[in-house]
C-alpha cells in the first residue's frame, strides 16, 4: 500500500483515488521567462517518478501541468527583450519541453496554458463575487481573506496580527505578509498584455489561473495537487481559497510537496556561480541521464545537496547497472532457472516496492537494485545462472526502470553498428595496403575489450 506525505494533515497517508481506479492529478508548471533550472527540475522529476510509480501499481492517471504564460515576472522580461507576450513564451515554453525530454520525463496528459483559460477565471470570480469573498479597489479584484475562515490551512498560517483589508498585488509574497491577494489586475502600464472581461479590463493573478485549470481538467475535487515546498504559501494557500470559495468542496485530498535543492551546501543563486540551467550541465559534458540520476536519488521529502562531484558519481552508477544488464543479456546460462537468482528477484521487488511504497523512498529502490546486481553477478561468477533467470532478470530491471526512467535503451545495437564499421574500415585499409592503419583498428578495438577474428567467411568479432 502506497503512503504519501500529505502537507495538508501533516502526516503520511495510504494513498486511495477519490474514485475508482483513476488518480487526477495537477503539478504546477514552469512560469516561462527563462531556462528551467535544476531546482525546477528536481521538482518535475520528482512528479514524474511519483506518476510513474501510480502507473506501475496499475492506476490510470490523468496529470496535468500548467503553463504559466503570463506573470510579472514574463511582462517584466518580455518587455526588455522586446518581445511580443506569445512569441516570448512560446520560445521558452519550446526549450522547456526539450529539457523535459532530455530528463526522461513524462508528458503530463494536458498541459493547458494560463492564458487560454481566461474564461473559466472569470467563472471563477463570478462564483466568489455570488459568496461574497471579493471586493473591487482601483479596477482591480481581490479575494478577502478574512471572509474564509479556513484560510492558512495548509501552512499553518495564523491570521492575527494581519491588517483587516490590506492588499497585495505581487504574486509572490512572504507568509509573514498575508494579505488579501489579487485575483484581476488592473493594468499599470500600457503596453500591458490585457484581456476584457465584466471584472474590467487587466490579466489574472498568477493563482487564479491554477485554480481555473486545475478544476476544468480535474474537476472540483482531485486526487494529488503536486509543487515545490517554496509554492506552500502563497500559491496553494491561495488556490484552496479560490476554489474552496467558489465550490464550497474540498479541493485537494492530497498536497505533494518537493523539497528544496540545494547546490553545493548553499541555497542556489546566480551571484553565488552555482546556478545551473540543463544545458549549463550537458555542455560540462554530464549526460541527462545522470542529472536525473542525482535529481531523484534522494527522497523527494528530504533536502538534497546537488554537487558535480554527485553528478560523476551518478554517470559511473548508470554505467555500472547497464553493464549489468548487459553482461546479463550475453551471458549464456544453464539449461535450468536457478533458484537462488529466483530468490533474489523476489528479494529485489520486495525491497523496491517497500521503498517506494514508504513515500516514494527512491534511495531505497535503487538500493534495491544494487543489491540485485550484487546477487546476480554473484549468481553468474559462480556458475549458477540459468538461460531461463535471463529473461526474469532483464524484465524486472526493466519494470523497476519503468519507475526510475535513467537506464534507457540498450546501447548493444550501437555497438555492434559501431564495430561493424569500423571492420569495414580495416578491411577496406588492407586492401590498400596500409596496414598500420588495419593494426591500428585492431587494437583500439582490443583495448575496448572486442577481439577480431579472421576466416574465410570474413572477419567476425567478439567480446573478451
Ligand atoms: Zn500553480
Amino acid at each position: 500500500m502506497l503512503k504519501l506525505r500529505n502537507t495538508l494533515t501533516r502526516t503520511r497517508e495510504e494513498f486511495k483515488p477519490l474514485e475508482g481506479n483513476t488518480v487526477r492529478m495537477y503539478a504546477c508548471g514552469p512560469t516561462v521567462y527563462g531556462y528551467g533550472h535544476i531546482g525546477n527540475f528536481r521538482t518535475f522529476v520528482s512528479v514524474d517518478v511519483l506518476r510513474r510509480y501510480l502507473k506501475y501499481l496499475g492506476y490510470e492517471v490523468v496529470h496535468v501541468m500548467n503553463i504559466t504564460d503570463i506573470e510579472d515576472k514574463i511582462i517584466r522580461d518580455m518587455r526588455a527583450a522586446g518581445k511580443g507576450l506569445e512569441e516570448f513564451t512560446s520560445f521558452y515554453t519550446e526549450e522547456f519541453l526539450r529539457d523535459v525530454g532530455l530528463l526522461n520525463i513524462e508528458h503530463p496528459e494536458l498541459l493547458p496554458r494560463a492564458t487560454h483559460h481566461i474564461d473559466e477565471m472569470v467563472e471563477i470570480m463570478k462564483r466568489l463575487e455570488a459568496n461574497g469573498h471579493t471586493y473591487e479597489s482601483e479596477g482591480s479584484l481581490y479575494f478577502s481573506i478574512a471572509t474564509l475562515p479556513t484560510y492558512g490551512k495548509l501552512s499553518g498560517l495564523k491570521l492575527e496580527g494581519n491588517k483587516a483589508g490590506a492588499r497585495v498585488d505581487v504574486d509572490e509574497y512572504e507568509k509573514d505578509d498575508a494579505r488579501d491577494f489579487v485575483l484581476w489586475k488592473a493594468p499599470k502600464e500600457e503596453d500591458e498584455p490585457r484581456w476584457e472581461t465584466p471584472y474590467g479590463i487587466g490579466r489574472p493573478g498568477w493563482h487564479l489561473e491554477c485554480s481555473a485549470m486545475a478544476m476544468k481538467y480535474l474537476g472540483e475535487s482531485f486526487d494529488i495537487h503536486c509543487g515545490g515546498v517554496d509554492l506552500i504559501f502563497p500559491h496553494h494557500e491561495n488556490e484552496i481559497a479560490q476554489s474552496e470559495g467558489a465550490t464550497s468542496k474540498p479541493f485537494v485530498k492530497n498536497w505533494f510537496h518537493i523539497e528544496f535543492l540545494l547546490v553545493d551546501g548553499k541555497k542556489m543563486s546566480k551571484s553565488e556561480g552555482n546556478f545551473y540551467t540543463v544545458r549549463d550541465l550537458t555542455e560540462k559534458g554530464f549526460s541527462a541521464d545522470a542529472i536525473r540520476y542525482l535529481l531523484l536519488s534522494v527522497p523527494y521529502s528530504t533536502q538534497l545537496n546537488f554537487t558535480l562531484d554527485g553528478l560523476k558519481g551518478a554517470e559511473s552508477a548508470i554505467e555500472n547497472l547497464r553493464n549489468f544488464r548487459r553482461r546479463v543479456k550475453e551471458i549464456d546460462g544453464n539449461a535450468e532457472s536457478q533458484s537462488r537468482v529466483q530468490e533474489a528477484l523476489t528479494r529485489a521487488r520486495e525491497e523496491f516496492e517497500a521503498a517506494m511504497n514508504y513515500d516514494l523512498n527512491t534511495s531505497g529502490a535503487l538500493a534495491a537494485m544494487f543489491e540485485l546486481r550484487r546477487d546476480i553477478n554473484t549468481a553468474i561468477d559462480e556458475d549458477e545462472f540459468g538461460e531461463a533467470d535471463k529473461a526474469s532478470v532483464l524484465a524486472l530491471l526493466a519494470s523497476f526502470d519503468s519507475v526510475l526512467g535513467i537506464l534507457g535503451e540498450d546501447k548493444v545495437e550501437t555497438l555492434e553498428a559501431e564495430v561493424e564499421a569500423l571492420i569495414e574500415e580495416r578491411y577496406a585499409a588492407r586492401k590498400n595496403r596500409d596496414f598500420a592503419r588495419a593494426d591500428q583498428i585492431r587494437n583500439d578495438l582490443a583495448e575496448r575489450g572486442i577481439i577480431l577474428e579472421d576466416t574465410p567467411q570474413g572477419t567476425k568479432w567478439k567480446k573478451k
